[in-house]
């Protein structure tokens, strides 16, 4: 074993795992409070996790186009700090593609009866006053939420397919707590929604309407990039890159350790690295941290955790050979002929997303899928294909005019709410919660499908309740510097 450097004038250890915009946010402001030498371990070569940029052949993409909008002054504050005058207000621009037609986003009435007929609209409105009138009254899931909210017809016209595409399992079997929680992506019916009924809905205006959003000019990722660096120039903090979690140890009242690995390095011999700490914070899934515990996790806790289900995400980014594709940040495919189910145009985020902006589009394509499907395993030039074919397909690109492309996969991409995962979670946070030196933050650090925003103001709470638990207690041992080994 190899003793590595202890950090200058530490008074408690945090360890944090993930450098996404929980970890990092946790990090700055427990280094804010002064009082910690904070590590941050990171599996990826770079930080930002889902809302990170990749850059490829001068065209910056997002793991699906990251737009920033809060409620929060504080967390607003914090983005305006870190970019530092690089935030730039945006009027969102969306549609969404629907029977072979372009509805604008919110809609309007004129657009949608061109649309979807006078007669199909006349049903849907007939069908939504039915169901206030007669509404379902054990509301078990998404299905029966949004038919209670919207009518059986608009249900299953509109959200049924685009639902299904994202989730991969059947509305009836997705938990209304979803729905309730945040109607993402179903642009379509809550636009119509609002065309019909603006008056009455002004007031439950949903924030996904919200018609202006914040960007970095060169991509979502850069403020990441930018707090981390921050990190990285604190005497107290280190950020280590490209390093894994690989077990939790704890005493059955804490959490006493955290193992790391180099990732890639699981031939031959691996370096482990053991870090000991006051205060632990994570951002990895609930799933592999119930597993990655040492002393294991009862079994009825391992198999709840198991039982926490993951939705993947492949992003085809595309470039094309083309100034102006189309005016929208983003065009939600509703088509149930079509694979894709979002696509996000980079260049109208900011001008500097691409290059050569005069010549080419970066466009990112979402293709929604578990990771034992098939289309999972599809290889990249099958996928780019895949992509140039829809896009020609829906009237919006060329095939011929895609001139390079790249793919990104990510297993991990939305915690899914289906219908026991409330029993399941109960069972992993109950247990979880019986360490009380252990923080849970972010989104899958909580499995709670959430935006930038409430991802950092989860970790801002935790940070809040080390602080307070801090106050309450007088200073103890401080555990000793890491140790390094070989297996
Ligand atoms: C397609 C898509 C579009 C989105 N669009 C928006 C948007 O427009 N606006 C918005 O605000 N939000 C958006 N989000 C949500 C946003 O990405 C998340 O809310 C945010 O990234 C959550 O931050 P986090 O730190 O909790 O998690 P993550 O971003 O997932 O970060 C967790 C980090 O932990 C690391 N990690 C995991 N396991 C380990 C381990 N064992 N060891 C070490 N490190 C580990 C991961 O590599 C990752 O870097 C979108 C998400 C998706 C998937």
């Amino acid at each position: 074993m190899q003793e590595e450097g202890s950090m200058k004038n530490a008074k408690k250890k945090a360890f944090i795992i993930g450098a996404g915009p929980a970890g990092l946010t946790a990090g700055m402001e427990l280094l804010k409070a002064g009082n910690f030498a904070v590590t941050v371990i990171e599996k990826e070569r770079v930080v930002g996790g889902l809302a990170r940029t990749t850059e490829y052949k001068n065209c910056r993409y997002d793991i699906g186009p990251h737009h920033f909008i809060t409620e929060s002054e504080k967390v607003l504050a914090w983005w305006n700090e870190i970019m530092a005058g690089d935030f730039h207000q945006h009027k969102r621009y969306t549609r969404i593609y629907y029977k072979k037609h372009f509805f604008h986003y919110p809609l309007e009435p004129m657009n949608v009866v061109r649309g979807l007929s006078i007669m199909e609209c006349v049903k849907s409105v007939l069908s939504y006053v039915w169901i206030r009138i007669f509404p379902i009254k054990e509301v078990r899931s998404f299905q029966d939420w949004v038919t209670n909210k919207f009518g059986r017809r608009l249900f299953s016209i509109f959200f049924k397919t685009y639902t299904e595409k994202v989730w991969g399992i059947e509305c009836n079997k997705i938990s209304a707590d979803w729905s309730a929680q945040r109607i993402k992506g179903f642009s379509l019916s809550k636009a119509i929604f609002y065309a019909f009924f603006g008056g009455w809905f002004k007031k439950n205006k949903p924030r996904t309407i919200n018609d202006v959003f914040y960007y970095p000019s060169r991509g979502a990722g850069t403020l990441w990039e930018r707090a981390a660096e921050k990190i990285m120039q604190n005497d107290n903090a280190m950020l280590h890159l490209n390093t894994g979690v690989v077990s939790l140890e704890h005493d059955g009242k804490k959490i006493v350790a955290v193992s790391t690995a180099q990732q890639g390095s699981e031939q031959g011999a691996r370096q482990i690295t053991r870090h000991e700490a006051d205060y632990f914070f994570s951002t990895m899934p609930l799933r592999s941290l119930i597993l990655s515990l040492t002393p294991a996790a009862p079994a009825h806790v391992i198999k709840a955790a198991q039982s926490l289900c993951y939705r993947g995400l492949i992003t085809v980014n595309l470039i094309i050979q083309k100034t102006h594709v189309c005016p929208d940040h983003w065009l939600y495919i509703h088509e149930k002929d079509v694979r894709m189910g979002r696509i996000g145009n980079m260049n109208n985020f900011s001008p500097l997303m691409v290059d050569d902006a005069g010549k080419h589009t970066a466009l990112s394509l979402e293709y929604f899928t578990f990771v034992d499907e098939p289309f999972w395993f599809k290889s990249d030039y099958e996928l780019v294909e895949l992509g140039k074919k829809e896009l020609e397909k829906i009237g919006l690109v060329k095939a011929a005019a895609v001139v390079d492309g790249m793919v990104m996969r990510t297993p991990e991409a939305y915690p899914v709410y289906d219908e026991h995962y409330k029993e399941y979670l109960s069972v992993v946070l109950n247990y979880l919660a019986t360490f009380p030196n252990l923080q849970l933050m972010g989104r899958n650090g909580l499995h709670r499908y959430n935006n930038m925003d409430i991802a950092m103001l989860s970790a801002m709470a935790s940070v809040d309740k080390v602080l307070e638990q801090e106050r309450q207690r007088p200073a103890a041992k401080t555990p000793s510097a890491e140790s390094v080994f070989l297996t």
